[in-house]
């Protein structure tokens, strides 16, 4: 057995327990109800919840939500939605920044009291010129040194609604000379007259992000606090505020590299996009890299937790080929989907030789080697319908499916040879009319004159009739978002192919949402828990059964 070695998160962990830092870990799994989740968030979701379960530790999901505005309970139910689906379960209840603003508010106030925090009249424009850029040095806000009682009344004057949206906000007081531009005296509370989803119209100052997560994170006892590597210029204050609040725990923050892959957006702003200017059918349409779109698509939990698996856990950036993504996909796939045969564009084959009113009943295994998922039976009858792409009137040896004069085997059933096809008045082939050879049921014929290959089809008079939904990429440039491009102007154009008309074996008319099966030859396919009806079952291609992009 081949073992992986640590990432480097492991090792950090495992030294922790080692040598008694902490007995036991707590992590926790951070999303800003502002979107769906998306692939960079599954990798967040398994690193943490991950290391939890892996060390005998505990993983928080809490929501960060000190944003109102952006924010709602739709999204705050899809992400707990996608967490479970994952197979992943939180420690205890659902948590919430929100839980602690009265906390933080106390935790402000104590900033203000130790001479650490100032209310600030700067407008949005002038903070930004005084806060100067990488190689020029800030300025000191000209109310940097009120005093603590003038701080506390205005302050007070902030949470109780008497000022204007902007007028004011409260800084950390710092070093305006700081070379961390997240040193110079941040915003620790700005004002924003926003219904809250969890905590209605109590608040109308809120904490930033910088002056919360840490916090949140002390309060929970969180041990290790993971994040993306956009962070690390954050860790010197968040460790600031950790050092001059009296918090009942010290947690620490350790970053890692986010997830990017090709042929893909991963920002949730720009996932909104897509959805908004109705570039998609919603969040969760099949062709989004979100885990609810990826759900729809039929990817699996374990599909996508074995590609975290894979992609592992590093401190530099990088693109990773969607291929690896499709291939977990696939792997798991064809170990698991039990098979079944659709034919998407159908042409009707009649057997000449066969009883017009019989109705052979066939039996075929499921998985060619999961014998625990049983068998299935599918009726044989005179008519039945192939791929229009699987008849040629003539063709060269490397074509091994159904020619004139030629024969090919219907998979689980008989070998038959093609006598004539039958065309319309514009020449369009609309039938084939063949022969079955006898006894040739699960054995060669007997002639010696073996099939050219094997293909599926269906009953024509006994099936199930069915739209099919085949996805291509969303984007046809690997690389969406760089250089200055617009991801909007690389919309794939062919994304999304229904098919009609198309004719399932009458055995998928049991098919549950949720559930995959290998269409034989073409693919892996589930259920659309969107459109599907009774009436009319929907299936979604989840992928094709080889890499063909682009051949
Ligand atoms: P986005 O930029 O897509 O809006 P975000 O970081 O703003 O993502 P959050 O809701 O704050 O979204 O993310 C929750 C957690 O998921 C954070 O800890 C964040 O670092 C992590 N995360 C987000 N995107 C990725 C990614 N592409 N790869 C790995 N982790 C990610
Ligand atoms: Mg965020
Ligand atoms: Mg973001």
């Amino acid at each position: 057995v081949k073992t992986k070695p640590l990432h480097f998160i492991q090792q950090i962990i495992r030294k922790d327990l080692e040598q008694g830092v902490h007995n036991k870990i707590v992590t926790r799994f951070p999303p800003e109800p502002n979107g769906y989740l998306h692939i960079g968030h599954a990798k967040s979701i398994c690193l943490n919840f991950g290391m939890a379960e892996e060390f005998g530790g505990a993983c928080n999901l809490r929501f960060d939500d000190t944003n109102p505005e952006k924010e709602s309970e739709e999204f705050v139910n899809s992400i707990k939605a996608d967490v479970e689906w994952l197979g992943f379960k939180w420690d205890g209840a659902v948590r919430y920044t929100s839980d602690y603003f009265d906390q933080l508010y106390a935790w402000a106030i104590h900033l203000i009291n130790n001479g650490l925090a100032f209310v600030c009249d700067l407008t949005a424009e002038q903070m930004r010129e005084y806060r100067g850029t990488l190689t020029e040095p800030g300025k000191n806000s000209p109310f940097r040194e009120r005093s603590v009682e003038e701080n506390l009344a205005l302050f007070e004057k902030m949470r109780a609604g008497e000022f204007n949206e902007g007028a004011c906000s409260l800084r950390a007081k710092i070093d305006m000379l700081s070379p961390n531009i997240n040193l110079r005296d941040p915003i620790i509370y700005r004002i924003k007259k926003a219904h809250h989803h969890q905590t209605g119209d109590k608040w109308c100052i809120y904490p930033s992000y910088d002056f919360a997560h840490g916090q949140s994170d002390a309060i929970e006892g969180i041990t290790h606090s993971i994040c993306t590597l956009e962070f690390e210029d954050h860790k010197p204050l968040y460790d600031w505020f950790i050092q001059h609040l009296p918090v009942p725990a010290v947690p620490r923050q350790y970053e890692f590299a986010r997830l990017n892959i090709n042929y893909s957006v991963t920002s949730k702003r720009k996932l909104k996009q897509l959805v908004d200017e109705n570039h998609v059918d919603g969040w969760s349409d099949p062709r989004m890299p979100t885990i609810s779109g990826m759900r729809r698509r039929g990817f699996t939990p374990a599909a996508l937790r074995d590609f975290c698996e894979r992609i592992g856990v590093t401190r530099s950036d990088g693109i990773v080929d969607v291929g690896v993504l499709e291939f977990c996909v696939r792997d798991d796939l064809d170990k698991n989907a039990p098979r079944a045969m659709c034919v998407l564009k159908p042409l009707k084959v009649t057997l000449t030789n066969y009883p017009a009113e019989q109705v052979e009943t066939l039996t075929v295994h499921n998985h060619p080697n999961r014998d625990d998922l049983g068998d299935r039976t599918i009726p044989f009858t005179q008519t039945v319908f192939i791929e229009q792409e699987d008849f040629r009137e003539e063709a060269n040896k490397k074509y091994k499916r159904l020619v004139t004069g030629k024969r090919v085997r219907l998979r689980g059933a008989y070998v038959i040879e093609a006598d004539e096809a039958i065309k319309d008045a514009d020449g369009n082939i609309i039938e084939v009319r063949a022969r079955i050879i006898e006894g040739t049921l699960g054995k060669d014929p007997a002639d010696g004159v073996k099939p050219k290959g094997v293909i599926h089809w269906v009953s024509a008079t006994n099936n199930l009739d069915c739209e099919v939904r085949l996805y291509n990429r969303l984007f046809t440039d690997e690389a969406p978002d760089a250089g200055g491009k617009n991801f909007l102007d690389v919309i794939n154009p062919d994304s999304l192919e229904i098919l009609q008309g198309c004719k399932a074996e009458v055995s998928l008319a049991s098919a549950q949402v949720g559930n995959s099966y290998q269409f034989e030859r073409q693919g892996y396919f589930c259920l659309d828990s969107k459109y599907s009806t009774a009436e009319k079952p929907v299936f979604n291609r989840t992928i094709s059964l080889k890499d063909s992009f682009g051949k």
